[in-house]
């Protein structure tokens, strides 16, 4: 019985899905404004890892993960280098897509993005304002945390004493400055040819709200398990909720399931203080991205992990060891058995469950795993091991490494094809780009390339939708 740690409750608890055998996840993805560093890759890891023992533990799981490509970060960027937005988030996208197959995570079955996604955006804020929680001032739509009466309690926050209609534009802020966040942002000069048609003007979406429309559009307004890193619980999961919770009167998410930081020289690995290594820092080879998986996967996710290259180094060796192992013993017997196992790898993956199950406890997981392989090793190398023996322990291995994925096979493809391919999303946003250029020969062409891929776009009056055809 897996028990999960969820941030809501700070407790542990019996994992229990909404639908029987069925679980929906969604996860906070990378915002595609540059390339995503080792920090971050620990928060998409830590999805990999629980969705792969859900499906181990023989549930089904559907996976959503946004990408992040508009937001303030965003727009500075394409300002600072004189870029249009498609293709500065296009190429971030890209290396991002390439670096998730490298660290041999297993695609989400789908990866919305936000700009595909503004009517929806703009639906959840007109409900918002029908319900009373949202206000317009100066173009902009704000929501209103005084009418929200749960606002702060997932966060653990003091709103004793906060002013009504103080509102906050940034996306980012902290806890001493609690307000009114932003739903839409009334557009500014900065923003350029960056905007939207709305009812309420013209303008672009808070971050906040980008990943309540897309989790709720792909997974329904009640969902199993949302994930992200600490630094989300405040402001940006809070804010999920109350927007989401706000909008349709349902419970969001049962399970809020962080990451503690990866931390270099005992502080936050970040962007922001330049003290970052992107993955082709710790190298190309499998061998050098495994090690790196190895390190974060068998580190619990809920303690703070200080990467140094000694670290690394220690992981490449223990897994060199289970690689080593693992080529004997397909050397001697050529196949794991599919069959009947003995007590002693019986009792092995037993133990391997038990604290898998306990708040997916890696460390000692790992540590039931090398319980077996040290004895392997002692009987494979005394020859006592014999090919049955050799084929139970290689069996065993790759039971492990569908949880783990350490020996860099990807698990088969998802069973589901996602529901837009980034591609195609991508063809969707520069037609509506040329749109916005007024450029209609480009847009047509555009809308022709995306009939032939089998997706029909439909013009709305705040932008466009589109169906398979
Ligand atoms: P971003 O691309 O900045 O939106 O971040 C993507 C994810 O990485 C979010 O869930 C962040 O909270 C997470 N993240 C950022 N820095 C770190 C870090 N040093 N350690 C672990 N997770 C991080
Ligand atoms: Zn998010």
């Amino acid at each position: 019985m897996l028990k999960l740690y969820n941030t809501a409750t700070r407790e542990k608890e019996v994992f229990v899905p909404l639908e029987p055998g069925r679980v929906r996840i969604y996860s906070c993805g990378p915002t595609v404004h540059n390339y995503a560093h080792i920090g971050n890759f620990r928060a998409f890891l830590l999805a990999d890892l629980l969705k792969r023992y859900l499906r181990f533990s023989g549930l089904e799981v559907k996976h959503v993960m946004n990408i992040t490509d508009i937001d303030d970060k965003i727009l500075r960027r394409i300002s600072a280098e004189d870029r249009s937005l498609a293709d500065l988030t296009q190429q971030y996208s890209e290396v991002f897509f390439q670096d998730l197959a490298s660290l041999n995570i297993i695609p989400a079955e789908v990866y919305p993005r936000a700009t595909a996604h503004i009517p929806e955006m703009v639906g959840l804020i007109s409900r918002l304002l029908e319900r009373g929680l949202a206000y317009q001032r100066e173009g902009s739509v704000y929501f209103s945390i005084s009418r929200f009466p749960e606002y702060g309690r997932f966060a653990r926050l003091d709103t004793t004493g906060m002013r009504d209609g103080v509102s906050v534009d940034n996306d980012e802020y902290d806890k001493d400055h609690v307000r009114d966040f932003a739903l839409w942002k009334g557009w500014v000069e900065s923003d350029g040819e960056v905007c939207w048609d709305a009812p309420f003007g013209r303008g672009r979406p808070g971050w906040h709200l980008e990943c309540s429309c897309m989790s709720m559009k792909y997974l329904g307004e009640s969902f199993d398990i949302h994930t992200g890193a600490v630094d989300l619980i405040f402001p940006h999961h809070q804010n999920e909720i109350a927007q989401s919770e706000g909008a349709t009167g349902k419970p969001f998410v049962r399970y809020w399931v962080h990451n503690e930081f990866l931390n270099i020289n005992a502080e936050k690995m970040s962007k922001s203080q330049g003290n970052f290594y992107l993955l082709q820092d710790i190298g190309k080879r499998t061998e050098d991205l495994m090690a790196y998986r190895y390190l974060v996967v068998t580190s619990h996710h809920r303690t703070v992990l200080n990467f140094t290259f000694e670290g690394l180094e220690s992981s490449r060796a223990a897994l060199r060891r289970l690689t080593q192992l693992r080529e004997k013993l397909l050397s001697a017997t050529g196949a794991p058995t599919g069959g009947d196992w003995p007590a002693w790898a019986d009792q092995a993956l037993t133990e391997f469950r038990a604290h898998m199950d306990d708040d997916l406890n890696t460390p000692r997981a790992i540590a039931a795993i090398f319980g077996l392989v040290n004895q392997a090793e002692k009987a494979f190398n005394l020859g006592e091991l014999g090919k049955s023996g050799a084929g139970v322990v290689l069996d065993f291995l790759e039971q492990v490494d569908r949880v783990l994925g350490i020996f860099g096979q990807a698990e088969a493809a998802p069973s589901r094809p996602p529901e837009l391919p980034v591609e195609l999303a991508s063809l969707l946003e520069a037609r509506q780009q040329a749109r916005l250029a007024k450029d209609w020969k480009k847009s047509d062409e555009l809308r022709d390339q995306l009939a032939a891929a089998g997706v029909v776009v439909k013009d709305t009056k705040v932008g466009y939708d589109w169906t398979w055809a």
